[in-house]
């Protein structure tokens, strides 16, 4: 399924910060604000999307310097529900057979999203003009076998012409792994509206 794309007015952000990085377990904050982690390999727009979505410039760039590749990133927004973290995955899901380090990170991840109890969605970003490949779908059945609520977030939708668009869309419908997609452009801002109503949707869903 995909959503319709809508007018509604931008989420106001009040504040945005990278509040911690972790290595290890022990590095994660305290459970409390409800979390929305994001996952996507490397070069989807991930940052792009996350700066856009706080309405921040260069916030998510911490994320993408050398070294903090293999450590999950904590962000904390304040917004009018209150606050919220957008927990930044990088690379996790994606060639899955690794060694040493690699497993460790996999394994650190999935500690996060298994056993998370702030963990409310997760979001699975991929690009518009590619087609999900096996990666994808090992991880959102990883996802569905622990309960991990997700929605994918398809990315870089401006890169595409009105009619290429189209095509794309119906292909995810009936090939997009069951998910619903929300079709985004962190360059035009367009499906931000969306993405943050099923933030809003999916925090509002578990404190209720
Ligand atoms: P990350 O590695 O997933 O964090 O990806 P980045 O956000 O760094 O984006 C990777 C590349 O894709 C950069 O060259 C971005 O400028 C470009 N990009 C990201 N989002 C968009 C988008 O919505 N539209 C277009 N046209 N390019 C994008």
């Amino acid at each position: 399924m995909l959503a319709a794309m809508s007018n509604a007015p931008p989420v106001k952000i009040l504040a945005a910060e990278l509040e911690t990085s972790a290595s290890a377990v022990g590095g994660f904050p305290a459970e409390g604000p409800p979390e929305v982690a994001l996952l996507g390999r490397s070069n989807v727009g991930k940052s792009s999307l996350l700066n856009r979505l706080v309405q921040r410039r260069s916030l998510a760039r911490t994320s993408k310097t050398p070294g903090r590749t293999r450590l999950l990133n904590f962000f904390l927004v304040r917004w009018p529900e209150g606050e919220l973290r957008i927990v930044d995955l990088p690379g996790y899901g994606w060639a899955r057979v690794g060694k040493g380090e690699r497993r460790e990170w996999q394994a650190l991840v999935e500690s996060y999203l298994a056993k998370r109890a702030s963990l409310r969605l997760a979001l699975l970003l991929h690009d518009v003009r590619r087609d999900p490949g096996d990666d994808e779908r090992d991880l959102v059945a990883w996802l569905a076998q622990r309960g991990v609520p997700v929605r994918g977030v398809l990315t870089k939708l401006d890169r595409l012409s009105a009619r290429e668009r189209a095509a794309r869309l119906a292909r995810f419908r009936e090939h997009g792994l069951g998910l619903d997609w929300i079709p985004t452009s962190a360059r035009t801002g367009a499906g931000l509206d969306l993405l943050w109503r099923e933030i809003e949707r999916a925090v509002r869903e578990s404190t209720n």
